[in-house]
């Protein structure tokens, strides 16, 4: 019998699939031919679904360590033990140092709204310390957000009408192939590709021109962008008058970034950046398909801000398959029903998750008494990872 779902893994491709299940195993994968974006289309990695989910490997009890830390000694144990044991300690920690000290740690584990949401609303309801979720695309977003307001960015399908289609910072040949084909069928019709990035890595090997900035210069390039098309006059005086504000700040700002300062910083060509600007500055619909990578820096925020100007700048929101796309994951959606903030105590404390290493180790007044990890593994994603795994060792 087949059945319908959709892939479990943490991408926002969120494939459609059709399940083969004989005898309560499943024995095939196959991409959902009827589903309207991924289209029948899936990776190599939900094909593989049924030997991971039926795998002698997989760990289907709890496990009980019974070594000391790192030693990595367990034993298996029931549902029920888990969780009293589990609700012993919270009541426990709860009682000697206060709900603060418990600071549950997750992220995404997958693409479902509820179930990354699920324990939040416990969590504030215990009292227990308050996670700051900033891994991941959350600087991206403030930035972003900083330049256009919430909502949702433009729609990937809209660079099939582009004529210049702009990838920035995204490998989205191997890490978003769904998208892929928009762009290479808009550069088969006679768009001109642009790939901004530090790697030439295989979506760049397609690009009509690659600009390979040193990491962490992207702002300084769009910049620089600005400075060209405000040189040149290939703005759109309509759009800007009617639709933004601060133009004649962006002006100064962007004029200390001539060309050939940010060829200096970015380690391009000035007269790439200057064909770069002016391509984008003429193009009948710019388009500019940003990735996270601008953002996985210091000031990565303001790197996706000022990029996030520049289709504002040259009216590209007017343009019919012109705009920008930040993101393919998510849908809009009020969540706050199920995190539940609400019940969380006033001035409960909050603790960023990319600072897991200092929480764990320096944080008094009362310490991390308890760490509940779920959909994460802050050993392996967390920075500081030497704090971390310090801070992971203590008892
Ligand atoms: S691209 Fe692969 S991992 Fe991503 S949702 Fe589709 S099948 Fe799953």
């Amino acid at each position: 019998m087949w059945k319908r779902a959709v892939c479990t893994k943490d991408c926002p491709d969120t494939c459609g699939l059709l399940v083969k299940v004989e005898n309560g195993q499943i024995v095939k994968v196959k991409g959902d031919p009827d589903h309207p974006f991924t289209a029948g289309f899936i990776c190599k990695k939900a094909a593989h679904f049924p030997e991971h989910i039926h795998s002698s490997k997989r760990i289907i009890t709890p496990l009980k360590r019974i070594g000391p830390k790192g030693t990595a000694k367990f034993e298996p144990i029931g549902w029920n033990q888990a969780l009293d044991e589990v609700a012993s300690r919270m009541r426990s920690v709860s009682s000697e140092f206060g709900s603060e000290a418990i600071l549950p740690y997750s992220y995404g584990g997958h693409m479902g709204l509820v179930h990354r949401n699920a324990g939040h609303a416990f969590f504030n309801r215990l009292g227990a310390s308050n996670l700051d979720y900033t891994i991941c695309g959350p600087a991206a977003t403030a930035g972003f957000e900083a330049s256009l307001g919430k909502g949702p960015s433009t729609e990937i399908q809209a660079a099939l009408q582009s004529d210049y289609i702009i990838i920035w910072g995204s490998n989205t040949l191997t890490t978003n192939l769904h998208a892929w084909p928009y762009f290479s069928r808009a550069q088969k019709a006679g768009a001109t590709l642009i790939v901004i990035d530090p790697y030439r890595n295989r979506t760049a090997q397609r690009a009509d021109v690659h600009l390979m900035i040193r990491p962490g210069t992207d702002a300084a390039l769009a910049l620089s962008m600005m400075q060209v098309i405000i040189d040149k006059d290939m703005m759109d005086h309509d759009f800007i008058a009617q639709n933004t504000i601060g133009f004649e700040k962006l002006k100064i700002r962007a004029k200390e970034y001539p060309p050939a300062r940010a060829a200096d910083i970015c380690g391009v060509p000035e007269e790439m950046i200057v064909r770069l600007a002016k391509g984008y500055g003429r193009a009948g619909s710019p388009y500019i398909r940003t990735g996270w990578g601008p953002a996985r820096q210091l000031k990565g925020g303001m790197a996706m801000r000022t990029i996030a100007l520049l289709p504002a700048l040259v009216g590209a929101f007017n343009k019919p398959g012109g705009g920008i796309t930040r993101s393919l994951g998510g849908a809009p959606s009020d969540l706050r029903s199920l995190t539940r903030s609400d019940l969380r105590p006033p001035g409960t404390r909050t603790v960023n998750m990319v600072e897991l290493g200092n929480a764990l180790t320096t944080l008094t007044n009362p310490p991390i008494k308890m760490l509940y990890v779920y959909l994460s593994n802050p050993a392996v994603v967390a920075p500081q990872s030497r704090d971390v795994l310090k801070g992971l060792a203590r008892e």
